[in-house]
């Protein structure tokens, strides 16, 4: 077993966690443990009162109003302390696991991208999610509840062994068959209740793909096959939680018959001591009280004993999220970075898998603009990727401004490239919201002026409340064109030393994006920009134009020479510019001005 998986190392997380909120534990435990003898307290005055009764002492207002006062007042600190304890253990819970919560996320945020690339995110949200919820639980409840019944035991037992030697070996006769019976039983169900965590899981993914793909689903007529796997998962479902009830409610009745059994033998036995006059009958009673307040919660131990596990396994998985190595942290000083960009051999591959670069050069001058062009895979948001510092690579070497990458600072690396991604991610706040991230402080007409650069203003003073209007669920929905061309605005504002489009004019149309390239090439020379194209109309655009296959740079040079050189280039032209005449029209009024 994973040794964070093990409960020594489990335990050793869950006090480190604690830290902070130890104080409070404490409380709610001491709080606990007051008001346990309270009610601990009650058979005994119970006892005093009965063995009054049954002496010829008996008098109503000196001996039985007090005991029956105190027995109120015993139950009311009882009560009162319960409250105390269920407030104070809710209040460490939630402070620990809105601790935890924040670690992870902020662990995640920094975790490198090659750990993001193999995790699944459905797992992480899983982890972030109910596993933190199964450690509050066990904190807020559990832990409390293991304390309370090992302490009912430890007052319990001794009080039963004052009063009489034999009726505390009737009382407690059964009590280790029960809590051994529950634990047995719990461990050996965990397995299905596992099932039925797999099981709903699978069923929310089904409902969940479904919704998401809806469209597709119904496009490709296959709606019936969705039904039918629906069906079989739901069915799948109903039996495991069919099969969970039908052993829990065997268990429940077997270990209500322990119970009772373990009442029954001190109903019986005590009543024939107190008959035979081995005990008083107060003493009866005691012992009958004390095992009928004990005896439900410690059947319950066995059940809270087996959810130790749950919350075992729980904290195992969090830490192996925590334990992981997050980006190494930056000790360069973050000088600006600019400059030319040198790369020279660089070889990468994504973990095991085949080079995505292989043995590349190229050179790119500060506020040259140049266009990366290629088929799919052929390794353009490799390079970019290993521009910014989003992976690390070990061979050859990437220079900006004469220093190497790799020892730069990565925040101030990042900061230097505004990039705008093929697929922009928008977050569900207003369009300016979303542009200003780069740049919170920017003004209202520079927010306005990128926006017009990326021909996405006219679209926005439309909205109802337009700059204030929100993007996603709970706002405009943008199409993929609008949501390129937020992102351009949003680079743009950034006034980025470097500039990078992957491919971010794929959904826009052609006169948008004439209109777009027109922006840039007025602004040509501010930023060094770099554009990864399949579209030839960007490269024209270029001043110098690198074509890549499989990791490698095939070609490079002018639009001019290219089409001079007669290679893939040339070749990509002609099949292309033919359907490309309208934007090549509008694009030489640019150039040629
Ligand atoms: P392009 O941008 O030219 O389409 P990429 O740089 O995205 O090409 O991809 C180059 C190669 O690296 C491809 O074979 C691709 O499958 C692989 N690749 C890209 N991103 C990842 C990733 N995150 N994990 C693993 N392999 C990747």
């Amino acid at each position: 077993m994973d040794e964070t998986a093990s409960p020594p190392g489990a335990a050793r997380t869950l006090w480190a966690l604690t830290s902070g909120q130890r104080g409070r534990y404490a409380a709610a435990v001491s709080a606990m443990a007051v008001g346990t003898v309270f009610l601990l307290l009650v058979p005994y005055v119970l006892k005093r009162a009965l063995d009054a009764l049954v002496s010829d002492e008996v008098d109503l207002t000196g001996t039985l109003l007090p005991a029956a006062g105190l027995i109120v007042l015993c139950y009311a600190l009882h009560g009162f302390f319960t409250f105390l304890r269920g407030r104070w253990a809710a209040q460490a819970s939630e402070g620990i696991t809105r601790g935890l919560r924040h670690r992870l996320y902020e662990q995640l945020e920094r975790l490198p991208c090659a750990y993001h690339d193999r995790a699944e995110t459905g797992d992480l949200v899983q982890r972030c999610s109910s596993d933190v919820e199964t450690v509050r639980v066990f904190l807020a409840a559990q832990v409390v509840e293991i304390a309370r019944v090992s302490l009912f035991l430890i007052v319990a037992i001794p009080i039963m062994l004052s009063q009489d030697l034999t009726m505390s070996a009737l009382s407690l006769a059964l009590v280790p068959v029960i809590i051994f019976f529950a634990l047995l039983f719990f461990r050996r169900v965990r397995t299905l209740f596992q099932q039925v965590d797999e099981s709903e899981g699978s069923l929310t993914t089904v409902i969940q793909e479904n919704l998401t793909g809806v469209r597709v689903v119904r496009a490709f007529a296959r709606q019936d096959y969705e039904i039918e796997k629906f069906l079989e998962r739901n069915g799948e479902f109903r039996d495991l939680e069919y099969r969970l009830f039908r052993v829990l409610s065997n268990y429940w009745t077997l270990s209500d018959l322990l119970v009772l059994s373990q009442l029954g033998i001190v109903l019986i036995g005590g009543g024939y001591f107190v008959m035979q006059g081995s005990i008083s009958l107060g003493t009866w009673v005691l012992f009958w009280w004390l095992l009928r307040t004990i005896i439900w919660p410690v059947r319950h131990i066995g059940r809270v004993l087996a959810d130790t596990g749950k919350a075992t396994v729980a904290i195992g998985r969090i830490r192996e999220i925590l334990d992981k190595a997050p980006e190494s942290i930056d000790e360069t000083a973050g000088e600006p970075v600019r400059g030319d960009i040198a790369v020279e051999n660089l070889s990468f591959a994504y973990g095991d898998g085949p080079a995505a670069l292989d043995d590349l050069s190229i050179t790119i001058a500060e506020g040259e603009t140049v266009a990366l062009l290629g088929p799919p895979g052929a390794g353009k948001s490799t390079l970019v990727n290993l521009l910014v510092r989003l992976y690390d690579y070990e061979q050859g070497s990437i220079r900006i401004g004469g220093r190497e990458v790799r020892d730069l600072n990565r925040d101030a690396v990042r900061s230097a490239f505004g990039m705008v991604l093929q697929d922009p991610f928008l977050f569900s706040k207003t369009v300016r919201e979303n542009v200003v991230i780069g740049r919170s402080t920017a003004a209202d007409h520079e927010v306005e002026e990128s926006a017009r650069a990326a021909d996405i203003h006219g679209n926005i003073v439309e909205f109802e409340e337009g700059y204030d209007t929100r993007v996603g669920e709970r706002g405009v929905t943008l199409s993929g064109g609008q949501r390129q061309r937020v992102a351009i605005a949003r680079a743009l504002l950034m006034n980025p030393e470097f500039l990078v489009l992957d491919d971010s004019l794929s959904a826009v149309d052609t006169k948008t994006e004439a209109h777009i390239l027109r922006s840039l090439a007025e602004r040509r020379g501010r930023h060094t920009t770099i554009l990864i194209a399949h579209r030839l109309s960007s490269t024209r655009l270029a001043d110098r134009i690198f074509v890549m296959d499989h990791g490698r740079i095939v070609e490079q040079g002018t639009h001019d020479e290219l089409l001079e050189a007669g290679g893939p280039y040339s070749r990509l032209w002609t099949i292309q510019g033919a359907l490309e005449e309208d934007i090549e029209r509008d694009l030489s009024r640019v150039t040629h001005t």
